[in-house]
């Protein structure tokens, strides 16, 4: 069946690194959003150009224009409902919170009071910790990249982290020197984004992919590439 972006290419904007969805293998863009984009661009005959921008340079880049689409981890949420639309959804992750794997003071909200937290930019994790902020008397801090955020923490600059969990898991299991000490906040499935209105056909036949990968079983593949025993 002909797809309504047979031959076309986009440029999709994505984070910089968000593993295990976005991560450098090689020089390349690998992980679990490149390899869906790729079997799904594949099936529906349309190129890509991949942006790896950050996560909130990412989002501006597709809302101006620059970027036709946004493949990033990205939950899909209300209120960027009003200026992208997300594709079916296709994983479900949430927030939750870590510290240094060293650090036995921090077990719980309780324990932030007039502690530095950081989170990512334009991030659910960053609402998430500026909701609690008030209530727990910690400041929140705003950074761009992943590696920097897990780093201040290592590094004591501060003493938690509020970030996806399956993300929080596989960085974890690759000894990154974190722990986790809440439960996960739930709510938060990814989907692939366009600006409002814009690229309608490249969504549709992101959609009409996904739901083709589920069904051949690839998608399950894909993810066990980089989910099943993380090592
Ligand atoms: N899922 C989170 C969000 O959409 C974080 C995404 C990311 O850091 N790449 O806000």
């Amino acid at each position: 069946e002909q797809s309504g972006v047979e031959g076309q290419s986009f440029i999709i904007a994505t984070d910089t690194t968000f593993a295990p969805f976005e991560m450098f293998q090689g020089g390349e863009v690998a992980g679990i959003d490149m390899d869906l984009l790729k079997a799904i661009a594949d099936s529906q005959g349309f190129e890509f150009e991949v942006q790896s921008l950050g996560f909130q340079a990412a989002l501006s880049a597709v809302t101006s224009g620059q970027a036709d689409g946004v493949i990033a981890g990205m939950s899909i949420t209300d209120e960027r409902k009003q200026i992208f639309d997300f594709s079916d959804p296709y994983f479900d992750s949430g927030v939750q919170m870590a510290v240094a794997e060293s650090n036995d003071d921090i077990s719980s909200y309780d324990d932030l009071d007039g502690e530095t937290v950081v989170a990512k930019s334009g991030s659910e994790g960053l609402a998430e910790a500026q909701k609690l902020s008030e209530e727990y008397g910690f400041t929140v801090k705003a950074l761009d990249q992943s590696a920097t955020m897990y780093e201040s923490v290592k590094n004591g600059s501060a003493v938690a982290v509020f970030d996806d969990y399956p993300v929080l898991a596989y960085g974890i299991a690759q000894g990154n020197g974190l722990k986790v000490v809440t439960d996960k906040i739930p709510g938060g499935q990814y989907g692939f984004a366009v600006a409002k209105g814009e690229n309608q056909a490249l969504l549709e036949a992101f959609n009409t992919g996904l739901a083709e990968l589920k069904e051949s079983g690839q998608y399950d593949q894909i993810l066990d590439t980089y989910l099943a025993d993380p090592q």
